[in-house]
């Protein structure tokens, strides 16, 4: 267990309601959950959940720390927000989701070979190592992603797209030596450094 989720463990101890609500984004609104069921039906993922929304929110409330923020469920949602349309008390569903996600991978939690948590992590890498997204590094990291046996098998399969979005320019070449960046790329890296200070300080405030 890593020593702030040992801390935040311990203080919260026999109140993970109380961590969501201080912890996870909109996690307030856990509290209005009514436990009606229209998000667990509405949801186009749900068959493929091991816990849906619903039971997330149930679970919550129900002590199952562990269970919850090791779980695989929220990083299977897709932003569709239909959960939130239909949610008779207003829940802010997707958010709260996204936030546990967040959580979860604050503390260290997320199950090792999640694939949405495994592609958000090489998107951000991609994304902040200059300020902009290089197509191009992005998808041979994706296709990589699982090892080099299987990168070379889905870049076999998908080379007749890849050329064609070379031959339309959706794809450039020359990305793949260095790429283009952000005018202010020092600037950019401070900006983000500062960000991620304010948020691990509230946090870090939270665990004491
Ligand atoms: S639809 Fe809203 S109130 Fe009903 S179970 Fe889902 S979150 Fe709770
Ligand atoms: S936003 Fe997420 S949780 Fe809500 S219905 Fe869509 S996939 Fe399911």
């Amino acid at each position: 267990m890593s020593d702030l989720n040992q801390a935040l463990a311990t203080k919260y101890k026999g109140n993970f309601l109380k961590e969501v609500i201080d912890n996870v984004e909109e996690g307030d609104m856990v509290q209005m959950c009514m436990q009606c069921g229209v998000c667990a039906g509405s949801c186009p993922m749900g068959p493929h959940w091991e816990h849906t929304p619903q039971k997330i929110f149930m679970m919550i409330r129900a002590n199952k720390r562990e269970e919850v923020l090791a779980s695989d469920s929220m990083w299977m949602c897709t932003s569709c927000y239909n959960c939130i349309a239909r949610c008779p008390r207003e829940l802010p569903i997707t958010h709260i989701m996204h936030g546990l996600a967040t959580y979860a991978k604050r503390l260290n939690l997320v199950p090792k070979t999640q694939p949405t948590a495994k592609f958000a992590q090489l998107f951000w890498n991609n994304l902040t190592s200059k300020g902009r997204v290089n197509e191009l590094k992005l998808g041979i990291s994706l296709y990589f992603m699982n090892g080099f046996g299987e990168g070379v098998k889905t870049a076999m399969a998908n080379q007749k797209l890849g050329l064609n979005m070379l031959k339309t320019k959706r794809m450039a070449i020359n990305e793949a030596w260095g790429g283009h960046s952000v005018k202010d790329k020092s600037g950019f890296h401070a900006m983000l450094k500062k960000a991620a200070e304010i948020e691990s300080d509230s946090i870090e405030a939270n665990s004491k």
